[in-house]
């Protein structure tokens, strides 16, 4: 069976039935017989003290008179409706036999039955069980339901973790070479048709490997984090995108730009670097952390795949590292431009 919908009573849980009734001798002749049928039972003289005994202990079901002196059952039926909207247990309104008025009365204030008084112990512990099971199923089905929404959430969430962990670079928060890939692939594609420049810039820091020498491998972190802002910071326009490339090494995608703004871009970054000025005073270049730029624009061909630009910004970089690093190279067309 399926657990949420298991409604047998567990053993732990003895439901418990308050009655309500200014009868005296009816009171207690119920709680004796629905003791002997297994339930607990508290018992109230009025509509008021049953609103007490609520607020004290939420009973399972209530067996509800009709007619008693201070608040009626139906008063007391409506305002504890009110009070515990859907959470209400489930009332049974006793009425005078052949009193149709008062059972037509009790099921609009949300009575879910009736037995008739005097009592046919019979038909009485039926409706009794009847109600309980079916309260008890509500109670699960609400309950499976408030699981199933929490597990739902939770779902989403996974799925943004996975997202995040399949999208973002994990050290510095930028997007990663996957992503990178994939949108260059698609720049390439547009701007094929497009036939519009093409722009991409590769940096690499300078001397990094003496850097995590220097300050230790966790600084090292901290240095690649803050570059990896500046870069992102400079990736300013809507199809703009900056990636972690690989190791201390990012890329930069810029779409619709032509060599002269890259090589601005490129200049921007060093700039930004610059204004932080990281100590480096194991540098060869400047006792601040630096970076070796490769900028390169092309107008993409369906001939030609985008491992063409990566090349061409790449030879870029490689002028850059040999040009004395701490500078932004350009090559148009594998001419040394900057
Ligand atoms: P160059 O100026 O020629 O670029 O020299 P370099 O030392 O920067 O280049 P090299 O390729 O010799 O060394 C790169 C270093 O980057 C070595 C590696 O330990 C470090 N590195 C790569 N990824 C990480 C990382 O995630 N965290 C840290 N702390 N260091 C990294
Ligand atoms: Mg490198
Ligand atoms: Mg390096």
């Amino acid at each position: 069976m399926d657990a949420a919908l298991d409604i047998t009573p567990s053993s732990e849980h003895i439901p418990l039935i308050l009655i309500v009734d200014d009868d005296a001798v009816s009171n207690l002749m119920l709680s004796e017989v629905l003791h002997k049928d297994g339930y607990k039972t508290s018992v109230v003289e009025d509509g008021q003290a049953a609103l007490i005994a609520c607020q004290k202990e939420l009973p399972d079901i209530i067996l509800m008179d009709a007619v008693m002196p201070v608040m009626n059952g139906f008063n007391c039926c409506r305002s504890l409706h009110i009070l515990y909207g859907e959470n209400c247990p489930p009332i049974l309104m006793i009425t005078g036999l052949n009193d149709t008025d008062s059972v037509e009365h009790a099921y609009k204030v949300g009575a879910v039955d009736y037995v008739t008084k005097p009592f046919h112990w019979a038909v009485l512990l039926g409706r009794v069980r009847q109600a309980i099971s079916s309260h008890l199923a509500h109670q699960k089905l609400k309950q499976a339901l408030a699981k199933e929404r929490l597990l739902l959430k939770e779902l989403k969430i996974a799925n943004q973790q996975l997202h995040s962990l399949a999208t973002i670079d994990g050290l510095t928060s930028i997007t990663n070479r996957r992503v990178f890939n994939e949108r260059l692939e698609d720049e390439w594609k547009r701007l094929c048709r497009e036939q519009s420049q093409l722009g991409l810039i590769l940096i690499d820091i300078d001397y990094f490997k003496a850097y995590n020498d220097t300050y230790g491998h966790l600084n090292g972190d901290k240095c690649l984090c803050q570059v990896a802002k500046i870069i992102n910071d400079c990736a300013r326009r809507p199809a703009d995108l900056a990636a972690r490339y690989g190791g201390e090494e990012f890329a930069l995608i810029l779409p619709n730009t032509e060599l002269e703004g890259v090589i601005h871009v490129g200049k921007l970054i060093q700039e930004q670097l610059r204004n932080l000025a990281i100590p480096h005073v194991s540098s060869k270049v400047k006792s601040i952390v630096t970076v070796s730029i490769g900028a390169v624009a092309i107008v993409p061909a369906f001939s030609k795949s985008p491992q063409t630009l990566i090349n061409c910004a790449d030879q870029a970089l490689y002028h850059a590292k040999n040009n004395g690093r701490d500078c932004v190279i350009a090559l148009s067309n594998s001419m040394i431009v900057e």
